[in-house]
């Protein structure tokens, strides 16, 4: 034990005289002089450099790894086991990071690289990026130390989810209606597009469209008009449920994209959001009915065609005295 323990400082000494050689050869290409100034220099900003002794599970690192997980120097040993960093680290990396080491220690990788959230003294988390690689070997090619940096991202990471967050928020806001929420002519026309590139694509598009929806705005005003128009979605949208998605296609009109359905399927979904807006208690408005139109798509059919068949349907509908279906 005590020869392992002489065998870990001659190593940790080495490392240390290591690294005064390589801040020998910066002093050689900057001005500075102050000695404890030079030996920061990996430590300055946010990186640290670690040496992962195997044998004796020894983590020799400088105090910023751990400083800056918020550990007050007098609580920082000149050494730590392995554990004392992987117990930190956030249960859905930790998998990921012993992998990415074990694949480096075996040889399967040149080098070990992962990022990772580890634990603060306060229980938060930062974001870490790690990189080592194997530095010294026994004679029989086992790896003996492991010598690493490490940079706290979690800045970085931060900005990085912002950007994320702030970019759905904006794409949802390209692909829905800003009155109904619901998906727009974008989202549909995408969807579509999307469905065409498949083998075999099946689907069918239900178009209706709001009768007299006109009047509804001269008796009752705009806003009542568009209260009818989120009232309908909100119907549509419970009855289509997980079946298809409901897109504004424009004004009173909507477009319901079903996938994987036949034409009976479709149909019987039209003609329960049929009665089902014919039926709603609207809050400011007695009655509301709308015309459909119902068709599925034919391999190689244009997708214009589609939507110009739908239209006619409907207006079929309408011509049939409103309030039906007609496929
Ligand atoms: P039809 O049964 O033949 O479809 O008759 P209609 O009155 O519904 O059709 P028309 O095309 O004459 O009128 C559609 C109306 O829908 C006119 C337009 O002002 C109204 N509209 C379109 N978009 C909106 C909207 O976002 N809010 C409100 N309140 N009204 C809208
Ligand atoms: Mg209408
Ligand atoms: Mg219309």
């Amino acid at each position: 034990m005590d020869n392992k323990l002489n065998e870990d400082f001659s190593t940790v000494e080495s490392l240390k005289k290591e690294l005064n050689e390589k801040n020998k050869l910066i002093e050689l290409f900057t001005n500075e002089k102050n000695e404890s100034e030079l030996l920061s220099f990996p430590w300055v900003g946010n990186l640290g450099q670690w040496y992962w002794l195997i044998d004796s599970n020894k983590v020799y690192f400088n105090e910023k790894k751990v400083s800056n997980l918020g550990y007050e120097s007098s609580e920082i040993p000149a050494f730590v086991d392995f554990q004392f960093f992987t117990e930190k680290l956030h249960k859905d990396d930790y998998e990921r990071v012993m992998n990415n080491m074990r694949n480096h220690l075996s040889g399967k990788t040149e080098s070990y690289e992962v990022e990772y959230r580890i634990r603060t003294k306060d229980n938060c988390y930062k974001w870490y990026h790690d990189r080592g690689k194997i530095t010294k070997r026994d004679e029989d090619g086992n790896p003996l130390i492991v010598s690493g940096i490490v940079f706290d991202i979690s800045r970085s990471k931060k900005i990085e989810a912002e950007l994320k967050e702030a970019n759905f928020k904006l794409t949802q806001l390209l692909i829905h209606d800003d009155l109904t929420k619901i998906y727009n002519r974008r989202f549909l026309l995408e969807e579509i597009e999307k469905l065409l590139k498949l083998n075999d694509p099946k689907f069918s598009l239900i178009l209706f469209d709001i009768d007299h929806f006109k009047l509804v705005n001269d008796k009752y005003g705009h806003d009542v008009g568009d209260k009818v128009l989120i009232e309908v979605c909100k119907v549509t949208n419970d009855i289509v449920s997980d079946n298809g998605y409901l897109c504004r296609f424009g004004g009173e009109e909507f477009i319901i994209l079903l996938k994987n359905l036949s034409l009976k399927q479709s149909v019987d979904i039209a003609q329960k959001v049929r009665k089902g807006i014919e039926m709603f208690t609207f809050s400011k408005c007695e009655r509301v009915t709308a015309s459909f139109g119902v068709s599925t798509y034919e391999k190689g059919q244009d997708i214009n065609k589609l939507i110009k068949t739908v239209d006619s349907l409907m207006f079929s509908a309408k011509s049939a005295g409103r309030n039906c279906v007609k496929f």
